[in-house]
C-alpha cells in the first residue's frame, strides 16, 4: 500500500544540478515546499568525484573571450551543439562562478590572489576553474551549505523514485521507495525537475560512481519524454588501470604527456598543434589506434594501454594541483606518479545524450524539467568539452528552477488524481521484481549487460558489431533475470539493484538503436565503416521513444545561428 506526501517541487537528484535548483526556488519563493529527492546521501552523489575544473571566462582582459569559449565548446561538439544553447551556458557561467565564492566556495588562487584557472583539452584559453584537483567536491559543499540555510528545502535521501505518475497533458507526482524502511510512496507535486545524473554504469570500465544509472533517464522516456542522442558517449582518455578511476584531464592541463612503446608522443600525428589537450574523442581515439597499430603496452592484468608521464611536473605542483591523482596513483595502481608513468586507457566518462529539453530545460511534459547531465539540452552536442558539464549543472540548475517557480504559481489545483497508476507501478515493481521468481542471478546478468556495451559500443563502432549488440543486448533481458533474494522490507539494496537493472535493458537498446542508426563518424561516435562526418544526411539530433514493441526513433533539427560547420582541426 502507497502512502501519499504532498510538496510544490519535486527535484530528482541531489547533484550539483539539483542543488543548485533547489536554492534557485527557494530563494525566488520562501512558501514553495521544495522537496530534494535522492537514492544516496546528499555527499554521496556523483557530482562529488567532478576533479579538475568548471569552465568560464573570467579574465576578458587578459586574453579569454567569450566567443572563443562559445566557440570552442561548437567545435569541441562536431557542430551538433545548439548553438544557441552554447551561448546561453557561456554568458551566464561566469556569474555563476562568483555566486559560488560568495557562497562560500574555496576556489585556487593565483599569486596575484585572483581565483585560478588551468588549461584543458578543446579550449583556445585555460579557462577551467578549479579547486585543486576535487572541484566537485568543493562545489557539492558549497551548494550542500547553502541549501541548509533554506527552512523550505527538504531532503530525502536513500529515496529510490521509481517512476512519473501524469495524465498524459502533465505532471502530478513521483512515486518513491524509502529505502531504509521500504515503504512504498506517493510523492505528489506541482512541478518536478529531473536531475538524475548520468548512466555510466552502463558501460563496464567506467569512471562514475555505482549509483550512475539510468533510473532516471528511464522514468522519463517510460512517460513519453524522448531520450536524445544517445548514442554519443563520451570515452575520457584517461582511466587509470586497473580500476578505471579517472585521471583528470588537468593532469595534461598541467602539462601531462601521452607517450606511446616508442616512448613517443603520439599525440602528435593526430593532432599536431594542441597535442594531449585536443578534445576528448580525438584523443581517445589517437590512443585506440595507437593500441591497434601494436604501439601500445600490455598492463599486468592484460589489458592494452598507453603510459600518461607526470614525472617532469614534479613532486611539489603534483602535491599541490594534483593531489587527488598522486593519492588514486598509490593508492589504486601503486605508483609514484612523480617517478613512474601511470598506465591508463580510454574509460566511459560522460553520456552527451539525455532527456530531450529546449533551451530552458523543458521536457514534452508539461510541468517537467531536467538538468544537469540527464538532460540533453543540446549544449555538448557529439562531444563535451571537459569542465563544461559542471558549468552546465549551475546555469540549468537555476534556470530550470525559475521555470518550474514560475509554473507552480500558475498552475491550477487538479481535482483528480490517477489513483489506479499509483496502483499498476506498485504491481510493476513488487510483482513484476520484488516477487520475481528469475532463475539468473541478476548480478551476472548486469556484468554480461555492461560487458556487451562495453564491447560493442565503445571508442570505434561497427554496423556488425552494434547489430550483435543489439542482438545480445535483447536475448539477455528476454532471460529469467526479475529476481530478487533478499526479501527484508530494509535497506534492500538487492532489489534496488534488480532495479535498476530493468532501466538499464531499455537504455541500453535505445545506445545501440541510436548508434546503429548514425551511419556517419561524429564526435565521439566513430564508425569503422563511416569514417567521414555527414552534414547532409546526419546534421540532426536522434530521438528515442518508448513504445511497448520497439522504440520509435525521429529526428530533431540542430540549431545553428552563425557557426557554419567546418572540418575540425586541432
Ligand atoms: C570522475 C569524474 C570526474 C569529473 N570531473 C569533471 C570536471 O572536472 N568538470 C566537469 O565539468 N565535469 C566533470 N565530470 C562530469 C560531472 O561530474 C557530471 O556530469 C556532473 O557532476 C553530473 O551532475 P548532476 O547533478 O547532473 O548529477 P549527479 O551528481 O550524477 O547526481 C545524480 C543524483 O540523482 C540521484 N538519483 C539518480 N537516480 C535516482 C533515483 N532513481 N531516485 C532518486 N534519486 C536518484 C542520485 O542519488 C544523485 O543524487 C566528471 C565526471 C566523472 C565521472
Amino acid at each position: 500500500m502507497t502512502e501519499y506526501i504532498e510538496y510544490d517541487l519535486l527535484i530528482v537528484g541531489s547533484g550539483i544540478a539539483g542543488l543548485r535548483a533547489a536554492i534557485e526556488s527557494a530563494k525566488q519563493n520562501d512558501t514553495l515546499r521544495i522537496a530534494v529527492i535522492s537514492k544516496v546521501q546528499v555527499m554521496r552523489s556523483h557530482s562529488v568525484s567532478a576533479e579538475g575544473g568548471t569552465a568560464a571566462v573570467l579574465f576578458e582582459n587578459e586574453g579569454d573571450n567569450m566567443e572563443s569559449h562559445i566557440y570552442d565548446t561548437i567545435k569541441g561538439s562536431d557542430f551538433l551543439a545548439d548553438q544557441d544553447v552554447a551561448e546561453k551556458l557561456c554568458l551566464e557561467i561566469p556569474k555563476e562562478i562568483y555566486q559560488l565564492e560568495h557562497w562560500g566556495m574555496p576556489w585556487s588562487r593565483r599569486k596575484d590572489g585572483k581565483i585560478a584557472q588551468r588549461n584543458f583539452g578543446g579550449y583556445s584559453y585555460p579557462g577551467a576553474t578549479y579547486a585543486s584537483d576535487k572541484v566537485g567536491f568543493f562545489e557539492m559543499q558549497t551548494l550542500y551549505d547553502t541549501c541548509l540555510k533554506f527552512d523550505n528545502i527538504e531532503f530525502f535521501n536513500e529515496w529510490y523514485v521509481t517512476s512519473i505518475i501524469h495524465d498524459d497533458k502533465k505532471f502530478l507526482g513521483v512515486t518513491a521507495i524509502e529505502i531504509s524502511t521500504g515503504a512504498f510512496y506517493t510523492i505528489k507535486g506541482t512541478a518536478l525537475i529531473i536531475a538524475s545524473g548520468g548512466a555510466g554504469r552502463m558501460y563496464s570500465y567506467s569512471t562514475y560512481a555505482l549509483s550512475s544509472t539510468p533510473d532516471g533517464l528511464d522514468m522519463a522516456y517510460r512517460a513519453g519524454m524522448a531520450l536524445k542522442d544517445m548514442e554519443f558517449v563520451q570515452f575520457h582518455p584517461t582511466g587509470i588501470l586497473p580500476s578505471g578511476i579517472l585521471i583528470t584531464e588537468g593532469a595534461r592541463g598541467e602539462g601531462g604527456y601521452l607517450l606511446n612503446n616508442n616512448g613517443e608522443r603520439f599525440m602528435k600525428q593526430y593532432a599536431a598543434e594542441k597535442m594531449e589537450l585536443a578534445p576528448r574523442d580525438i584523443v581517445s581515439r589517437a590512443i585506440m589506434t595507437e593500441i591497434t597499430h601494436n604501439r601500445g603496452f600490455i598492463h599486468e592484468t592484460g589489458v592494452q594501454c598507453m603510459q600518461l608521464d607526470l614525472r617532469h611536473i614534479g613532486d611539489d605542483i603534483l602535491k599541490e594541483k594534483l593531489g587527488a591523482i598522486r593519492e588514486i596513483s598509490f593508492k589504486f595502481s601503486n605508483i609514484d606518479p612523480a617517478k613512474e608513468p601511470l598506465y591508463i586507457r580510454p574509460v566511459c566518462h560522460y553520456m552527451m545524450g539525455g532527456i530531450h529539453t529546449n533551451i530552458d530545460g523543458a521536457t514534452e511534459l508539461q510541468g517537467v524539467w531536467a538538468a544537469g547531465e540527464a538532460a540533453c539540452n543540446s549544449i555538448h552536442g557529439a562531444n563535451r568539452l571537459g569542465a563544461n558539464s559542471t558549468s552546465e549543472c549551475m546555469v540549468w540548475g537555476k534556470i530550470t528552477a525559475n521555470m518550474a517557480v514560475n509554473y507552480i504559481a500558475n498552475a491550477q489545483s487538479e481535482s483528480q488524481f490517477p489513483h489506479h497508476l499509483v496502483d499498476a507501478e506498485e504491481k510493476r515493481i513488487y510483482d513484476g521484481i520484488f516477487r520475481g521468481g528469475g532463475k539468473m542471478n541478476p548480478y551476472e546478468i548486469r556484468e554480461k549487460l555492461t560487458g556487451i556495451l562495453n564491447d560493442k559500443a565503445y571508442v570505434y563502432r561497427k554496423e556488425s558489431e552494434l547489430i550483435d549488440g543489439l542482438k545480445k543486448i535483447r536475448e539477455l533481458r528476454n532471460t529469467s533475470w526479475r529476481r530478487v533474494d533478499d526479501h527484508a522490507q530494509e535497506y534492500n539494496t538487492n532489489f534496488i539493484n534488480v532495479m535498476e537493472l530493468d532501466s538499464m535493458f531499455r537504455v541500453a537498446e535505445v545506445i545501440l538503436l541510436g548508434a546503429t542508426y548514425r551511419k556517419e563518424s561524429r564526435g565521439s561516435h566513430a564508425r569503422i565503416d563511416y569514417p567521414h562526418r555527414d552534414d547532409n544526411n546526419f546534421l540532426h539530433h536522434t530521438l528515442v521513444y518508448y513504445d511497448i514493441n520497439d522504440p520509435i526513433m525521429k529526428k530533431h533539427p540542430v540549431t545553428i545561428t552563425k557557426y557554419k560547420p567546418v572540418e575540425r582541426k586541432y
